[in-house]
């Protein structure tokens, strides 16, 4: 305690480090290697694992003036650098990951805190699992970090953190009018092509594999000011900024949702986001999507199985809608508004013939793009904890296992073989080469559509 009481109440001690840990590894040999084959998948990998981390600049813009701060991607470190960190003098790394690289993180942790800096662990991993993570770290953060943070530093300057830092997930963050700018500037410009920006979090629906939407919070929208500050300071960083939002579904409020589309559209930057297919029911909202920057919309249809869809959200809103996917998307990309379909397999009503019903569903939707992950129960989620008590969780899986496209758990309809196997081939037909160029071709038309539509 006096240790960090000295360190901390120095203003050299004051130094503290960001350090995320983005983008996954997949563990499966042969998928591996299928993906380095495979154009599509490996640039969506890659773009993911470009993204800096939002959570970790919006926890700096929170961080009193009289601390030194610093952001490093974990993968932009060579191995033995946590003794580099320490001879540049950062006393505390405040790190988080997905449950993919969670060990990964809590190794780095546990050498840093060897090396005598104290480390703060957080993200939606740990706070599912705070138990897990707290022999990694002298403190972690439970639930969304800003309320937290102030306190965590003061605890930490007095020499006396706590263990634990929990935040509700009712704490309504985002609502509140001049919340600061996520520290954008801390970011070299050149090495990010896409940039994130957050307008919402949480969801309000609550699928039950979904770790994003309530793992940490309630659905929550940010003030449209504050979102409009965000956008000039990205806009004086970078000259036309690509925004990726860092949203979990963009447009659950439509009103709002329309709202959003003009201030993007007035922003002059193009963007990508997630949403759900509802926002085929708005046609203004389609419209001012149309003329907003809007490159993509990835939306989660889940399932090409409309019976694996019952249960999946408690409203049945996915399993209502799945028999119009087609004139939805239609709706959408006849907009010029391209869509980037998501499918999951192995849900407990798929059986060997899903792999076929979906290649053949994402052909006749027409859609420009596509992207298949493996069900995944990620801690936290209402899936994880069903799957836990059938004892279908594979005792072979850890938490590095949690890709998207390893096998974790013991499918209900299907040999574990079958559905590693089912998904491999059907990666195999969808990202080859002349899928691709079909695909690409929906996307050029999308584009001719969008300079030709005229709004209703
Ligand atoms: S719609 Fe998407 S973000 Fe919302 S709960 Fe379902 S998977 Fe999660």
């Amino acid at each position: 305690m006096y240790t960090v009481r000295m360190r901390f109440g120095t203003l050299a001690g004051r130094r503290l480090l960001f350090v995320s840990l983005s983008g996954v590894r997949i563990v499966d040999d042969e998928l591996r290697a299928i993906g380095l084959s495979l154009p599509g998948f490996i640039e969506r990998g890659k773009t993911i694992a470009a993204l800096p981390s939002l959570g970790l600049l919006t926890l700096a813009a929170h961080t009193p003036e009289h601390w030194q701060i610093g952001y490093r991607e974990f993968d932009a470190l060579c191995p033995g650098d946590a003794e580099q960190l320490a001879d540049e003098g950062w006393t505390l790394i405040a790190i988080s990951a997905l449950s993919a690289r969670i060990l990964e993180a809590y190794r780095f942790a546990d050498e840093l805190r060897a090396l005598g800096m104290s480390v703060v662990l957080g993200g939606l991993h740990v706070s599912a699992l705070p138990d897990e993570a707290e022999p990694h770290a002298d403190a972690v953060v439970v639930g969304q970090g800003e309320p937290a943070w102030p306190d965590l530093l003061r605890d930490f300057e007095a020499g006396a953190p706590r263990r634990r830092y929990e935040v509700p997930r009712s704490a309504r963050v985002l609502k509140r009018k001049q919340r600061p700018v996520p520290r954008y500037d801390l970011l070299q410009p050149e090495r990010y092509n896409r940039i994130p920006l957050m307008t919402m979090r949480g969801c309000p629906l609550d699928c039950s594999f979904c770790a994003a939407s309530r793992t940490i919070s309630d659905y929550q929208i940010a003030d449209l000011d504050d979102v409009a500050r965000d956008l000039t300071t990205i806009g004086e960083l970078w000259h036309k900024p690509f925004l990726e939002l860092a949203d979990d579904n963009t447009f659950a409020s439509r009103r709002r949702g329309r709202e959003l589309a003009r201030l993007l559209g007035q922003s002059g930057a193009r963007w990508f986001t997630e949403t759900d297919i509802s926002v085929a029911d708005d046609l203004e909202l389609l419209d001012t999507l149309a003329s907003s920057g809007c490159a993509q919309l990835l939306i989660g249809l889940e399932s090409a199985r409309r019976s694996s869809l019952m249960g999946v959200d408690s409203r049945g809103f996915k399993w209502a809608r799945a028999d119009r996917y087609a004139e939805s998307i239609g709706r959408i990309q006849s907009r010029g508004i391209s869509v980037n379909g998501c499918f999951v397999l192995g849900f407990d009503d798929d059986d060997e013939s899903v792999f076929v019903d979906t290649f053949e569903l994402v052909q006749r939707l027409q859609l420009a793009e596509v992207q298949i992950t493996l069900l995944t129960p990620f801690p936290g989620t209402r899936l994880y904890a069903e799957l836990k008590h059938q004892n279908r969780l594979l005792p072979s899986a850890d938490w590095s296992q949690c890709t998207l496209f390893d096998v974790t758990f013991e499918p209900a309809r299907m040999s574990v073989d079958t559905l590693k196997t089912g998904f491999r081939n059907l990666m195999r037909a969808l990202y080859a080469e002349d899928e691709v160029a079909r695909r690409k071709r929906v996307y050029r038309q999308c584009q001719k559509q969008k300079r030709t539509h005229q709004p209703v």
